[in-house]
């Protein structure tokens, strides 16, 4: 079984090829590096594992599921940590915790989620007063509500201090040693040489490369 699986993975927008019959494997509790720079298609794979976006042809399964068929399913068995994530500065961590426990209609408990992320000592602040690191922390422990299969990561750590980064990567080994996998987006190879098992290189819609990392030392 596999968490996510790509087919064929087709998207056109109107002349623009964004995805060009693309085929990806990963298994469970993998973390995945999805490396490509701007424009290679990230974001519109992304958008089609959540159903944001249909595919022209081909096929995605996530989680089990495909998310043209089964949108709610898919949602609920992955989480998200988007690129561009707002919080409201004026409510506090522990309230944006609830937030998305409300979202995704999940009763954990809120202090567990906190201390998970770090953040044990900083739910009753209001998170303008975070710092970014904090944020995305906080971020972190929204997208982990409901207890995912598959987490995605979309650009992550960028704006963030060295110490900050630090965190992240810890608390997302973490994870992947929970059983959750890691689908890690970016544009930055040192992110996935740090962190990632395996890597796929996508350029403008193709896979250039699927590999472990030393692997992709040797060919390239
Ligand atoms: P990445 O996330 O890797 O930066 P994207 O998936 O955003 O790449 O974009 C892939 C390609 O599809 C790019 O050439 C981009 O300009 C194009 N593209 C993305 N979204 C749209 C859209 N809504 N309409 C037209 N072209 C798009
Ligand atoms: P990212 O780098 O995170 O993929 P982009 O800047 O590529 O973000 O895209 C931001 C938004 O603009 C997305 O919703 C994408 O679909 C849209 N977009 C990207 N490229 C184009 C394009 N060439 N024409 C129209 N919309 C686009």
């Amino acid at each position: 079984m596999t968490a996510i699986e790509t087919t064929n993975l087709t998207k056109q927008y109107g002349e623009r090829t964004a995805l060009d019959e693309f085929n990806l494997e990963i298994e469970h509790g993998e973390i995945f590096g999805f490396l490509g720079p701007n424009g290679a298609g990230k974001s519109t794979t992304i958008d089609i594992f959540l159903d944001f976006i249909r595919p022209t042809d081909g096929r995605a399964i996530v989680a089990d599921h495909n998310p043209q068929d089964s949108p709610l399913e898919v949602r609920q068995n992955i989480g998200v940590l988007p690129d561009d994530y707002s919080l409201y500065d004026s409510l506090t961590g522990s309230e944006h915790i609830e937030l998305a426990k409300d979202l995704n209609g999940s009763d954990e408990d809120t202090n567990a989620l906190l201390s998970r992320v770090g953040l044990a000592d900083a739910g009753d602040q209001p998170t303008g007063n975070y710092s970014k690191g904090m944020a995305q922390r906080l971020a972190f422990g929204m997208a982990l509500v409901g207890d995912p299969d598959v987490l995605i990561l979309d650009e992550p750590s960028t704006g963030i201090d060295p110490n900050g980064v630090q965190d992240i990567r810890e608390l997302i080994r973490e994870e992947a040693a929970s059983g959750t996998t890691i689908f890690f987006s970016t544009h930055i190879l040192e992110q996935v040489e740090a962190i990632c098992d395996r890597v796929a290189i996508i350029n403008e819609g193709e896979l250039v490369a699927v590999d472990t990392i030393s692997g992709l030392r040797e060919t390239f």
